[in-house]
């Protein structure tokens, strides 16, 4: 979509600290990281929000948690969050599909 930010991020037209890349998503580190590990995994498809996904989604939506598992594998973290925010009230600043993947902290529950 030509002015998300996240689809000019994986155009490569805003910089971003890429960390894994395939054909169905990529990730990149968070601008304002919550905890020592704070990355961003979105699908390459511009989808707004887990709301607008679809049936035809569930492959990329598995894929999505896999790829944030694998990643916190890839850093060893014994334990993580992965957040999904949908809806401005949930706290969604970016309409652009993404899991949130925190780590490398103690985390408190519930979440604000
Ligand atoms: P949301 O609030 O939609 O759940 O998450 C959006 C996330 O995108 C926030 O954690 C915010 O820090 C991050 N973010 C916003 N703009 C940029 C940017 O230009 N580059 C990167 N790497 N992250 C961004
Ligand atoms: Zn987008």
């Amino acid at each position: 979509m030509e002015n998300c930010l996240f689809c000019k991020i994986a155009r490569g037209d805003i910089p971003a600290k890429k960390v894994h890349e395939d054909a169905l998503c990529f990730a990149f580190e968070d601008i304002q990281p919550q905890a020592p590990t704070h990355v961003l995994v979105c699908p390459r498809e511009h989808v707004a929000s887990l709301a607008e996904a679809q049936a035809g989604h569930q492959e990329m939506l598995g894929h999505l948690l896999a790829t944030a598992a694998g990643i916190a594998q890839k850093r060893g973290l014994g334990a993580f969050r992965t957040v999904v925010n949908t809806g401005a009230e949930a706290g969604q600043s970016v309409l652009h599909l993404h899991v949130h993947l925190l780590g490398g902290r103690a985390m408190g529950w519930p979440p604000g």
